[in-house]
């Protein structure tokens, strides 16, 4: 069979089909909600349970893509929640995707770009099941069809966000003990800045040397506060501080000033603003989301701009589940530069696991898979147990709240 050479009308047939191998035949979304090993507490919201927005895409070759769109506290970060995307997916995304190449991710969200404004988380969910796909039907992972990866495990911090000092100690401890992480970030902004900086400075002198502490204050302080936290960080030992002020000008105003590195977060939302917070000098490091830049070739785009403008790397996380979180830890690999690590513990925060193989979290590192597409596979059993739309037959909260 190697040996036979294909005839003109043949080899002619195979590059006219060589992008037209799968049609997509249906899209399918769910809402899966899982609760949360313990409140999490941001300055915006306090989370006691994580709503996974699933989207399946199935192909006419037999592939199946995955997707995951998740906010963190329903629409407390932003403009997108769960049951938005689900809608905007349902209604106007999937008809310009029903029948369309399954090969060619690039011009069919070229295509849903053009028709649907905005609705950044949305568009990366189903870039990522179109990635998804793609690597199934060719045999190699995301991270390769993105230009390749640079590693194979990615450093992950944890979030210390239980609210109180002590609490927060132990579980920063447990977590050193078990090699799991050794980076930790703090939810600060919700208390007086005066009392969030004896907090920061009591559990890193409890920490010590071997761990690094940084801080996300989710835009919550004023920029006099602000000047205040930063000079108090400082003496406290902290090495970062995530979005301290909402303002993006505030936020160059501030970088700089103080020895320790400013981050943006809320600010990036995608490569436009990246162009701009770079040309401003406006942070020291960017916090990459991959559904905040609106998909996963976007959030290349955001660190080609950083990278170019010597701002450092930090692969943040919207709190995803296993899809999202894995499909950003693809993206992460291929960034030139990771130099201040990434926060993909999403998975880790919940109860539940919804993957066939868990993912896997040892050594303070994230291990990349490495088979097709994002290399997981849902458990189907577990995914319809927690899906929202199952029928039920207890009486829980949701029906006490209906009533
Ligand atoms: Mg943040």
């Amino acid at each position: 069979m190697a040996a036979m050479q294909p005839t003109n009308a043949t080899s002619s047939l195979a590059s006219a089909t060589a992008h037209s191998t799968a049609v997509i035949d249906k899209v399918e979304t769910m809402l899966v909600d899982l609760p949360t090993i313990r409140p999490h507490q941001l300055s915006m919201a306090t989370m006691h349970g994580q709503t996974l927005m699933l989207v399946r895409v199935h192909c006419s070759d037999g592939t199946v893509g995955i997707g995951e769109g998740t906010t963190i506290g329903g629409l407390a970060y932003g403009a997108e929640s769960p049951e938005g995307m689900k809608l905007a997916i349902d209604t106007y995304f999937a008809p310009l995707m029903l029948g369309a190449d399954a090969s060619r991710v690039a011009a069919l969200m070229a295509r849903l770009g053009k028709a649907v404004r905005d609705n950044r988380f949305a568009k990366c969910a189903v870039e990522t099941a179109l990635f998804d796909a793609l690597g199934h039907r060719v045999g190699l992972p995301v991270s390769e069809l993105l230009g390749g990866r640079l590693r194979d495990r990615l450093p992950v911090a944890w979030t210390l966000a239980s609210g109180d000092t002590a609490r927060d100690i132990d579980e920063a401890q447990r977590m050193l003990a078990t090699r799991r992480h050794r980076i930790f970030k703090l939810k600060i902004g919700r208390k007086p800045v005066r009392d969030d900086v004896v907090h920061v400075a009591a559990i890193r002198q409890a920490l010590g040397d071997e761990a690094s502490v940084r801080v996300d204050v989710n835009m919550a302080w004023t920029e006099l506060e602000a000047h205040y936290g930063l000079a108090g960080l400082v003496d406290a030992g902290c090495e970062l501080v995530e979005q301290p002020v909402g303002s993006a000008d505030a936020l160059a105003r501030l970088t700089g000033k103080y020895p320790i590195a400013v981050m943006a977060d809320e600010s990036l939302t995608g490569p436009a603003s990246a162009f701009a917070l770079a040309s401003a000098r406006g942070a020291d490091v960017f916090a990459i989301k991959t559904e905040q830049s609106g998909g996963l070739l976007a959030a290349q785009q955001v660190a080609a701009i950083a990278d170019a403008a010597h701002i450092g790397l930090y692969g943040g996380t919207m709190l995803e589940g296993a899809v999202g979180s894995i499909a950003s830890a693809h993206v992460f690999s291929t960034f030139r530069e990771l130099r201040w690590g990434t926060e993909l513990f999403g998975p880790l925060l919940l109860t539940e696991e919804i993957l066939t193989q868990p993912l896997a979290y040892q050594d303070f590192e994230l291990q990349i898979p490495g088979g097709p597409g994002l290399g997981i596979a849902l458990d189907e059993d577990r995914v319809r147990h927690f899906r929202r739309d199952r029928p039920r037959t207890s009486v829980g909260p949701a029906t006490a709240q209906a009533a």
